[in-house]
């Protein structure tokens, strides 16, 4: 950066410029089904086809995969018959709705809602809080109340939430031996992506996800198989309702959302109950020491403002958060994946 030659000819800010072209490039072909369609189909297809399949016009379905080509999401055959179109194994892995590992669900709701809040960064900026109101005309005095707008809202959440354990969940309750901690809460555990992670890999182990009761319900009905016993549900509010006695609390992607006060007042409430020897595991993604970086946890620091009322903190500020709690013995681990893990002792 800021050599001559990048002076003369800006790339970098172009590709900024651009970012969320692409965005909206992959959450479109993801919308309409086109990774879905070229997954089942097992054969390239030509625009035509696909375009004829999924209702489109072909004159924009071209463009479309044209575009997902150059981000390599779709590769393209030329033969004597035409123009044809195969997903690119990232696709088949993670984009297409029928993968195991699909991110299907967790695109959907950066298309449909993180992208609607940041249209309004530059109010957030100046207030210095989230945009529910102007993005979708509702208070937020109840962050989780405008979080969970509606049945569908909140499904969306869960499910967009839930899928990224499929691909980092076992990093983050790897990262420590936690076979120790035999008696688990996941507070604000909501779909129970880590809770079905953490039982496959202490299997003697139990997990119960305490959340808003709606939360717990849907939790309960759409996502954990009925026949999991080391799965448990518990409907509450951990700012205003007891959390019962557990060895180990994780609290996933939690603390980011609140502020430091309140982040506080959690901490405590589970030192209080925590069994003397268990812990509480903080799952996040970590600012360097200077805030230099990583640049996901910077825009993703930008969203909690956008989104919630917390934000990104490094390993620092978690740890003195965990020891002005009670907890005595406070370790970081660094995944190398996007979420990172803060282990504290009672
Ligand atoms: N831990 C999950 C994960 O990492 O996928 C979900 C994280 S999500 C950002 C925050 C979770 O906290 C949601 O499931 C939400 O319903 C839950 N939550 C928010 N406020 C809560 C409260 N007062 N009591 C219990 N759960 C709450």
């Amino acid at each position: 950066m800021d050599s001559a030659e990048d002076l003369n000819y800006p790339q970098i800010l172009f590709q900024y410029n651009h970012g969320f072209f692409f965005s909206k490039t992959m959450f479109t072909a993801c919308e309409l089904g086109v990774f879905d369609l070229l997954l089942e189909s097992e054969e390239p297809l030509s625009s035509d086809v696909i375009a004829g399949r999924l209702g489109t016009s072909t004159t924009g379905m071209e463009r479309l995969l044209d575009t997902c080509v150059g981000l390599k999401l779709l590769r393209v055959e030329l033969n004597s018959e035409g123009v044809f179109y195969r997903n690119t194994e990232l696709s088949n892995l993670y984009l297409a709705k029928a993968s195991p590992k699909s991110l299907y669900h967790n695109m959907m709701y950066y298309s449909k809602t993180v992208y609607l809040c940041w249209h309004y960064l530059t109010d957030a900026v100046r207030e210095g809080k989230n945009q529910y109101e102007r993005a979708f005309g509702i208070s937020s005095k109840d962050l989780f109340g405008a979080v969970y707008r509606s049945e569908e809202e909140m499904i969306k959440f869960m499910y967009g939430l839930n899928e990224i354990w499929s691909i980092c969940g076992r990093d983050v309750i790897a990262a420590f031996d936690l076979s120790p901690f035999t008696h688990i809460y996941d507070l604000g555990g909501c779909a129970g992506g880590l809770a079905q992670e953490c039982i496959s890999l202490y299997p003697n182990s139990t997990v119960t996800i305490y959340d808003l009761p709606k939360v717990a319900q849907v939790a309960k009905e759409r996502f954990i198989p009925p026949e999991e016993h080391r799965i448990m549900f518990h409907e509450g509010d951990f700012f205003k309702d007891p959390v019962p006695e557990a060895d180990l609390y994780i609290l996933a992607r939690i603390l980011h959302d609140w502020p430091d006060d309140k982040c506080m007042h959690l901490l405590e409430k589970i030192h209080k109950v925590c069994k003397p020897g268990g812990g509480v595991l903080v799952v996040e993604t970590l600012l360097n020491e200077d805030k230099s970086g990583p640049l996901d946890t910077q825009v993703y620091s930008l969203n909690m403002l956008v989104q919630a009322e917390g934000k990104e903190k490094t390993s620092t500020e978690y740890s003195n958060l965990l020891r002005a709690a009670g907890f005595k013995e406070v370790q970081v681990k660094k995944t190398g994946k996007l979420y990172d893990v803060i282990l504290g002792r009672k």
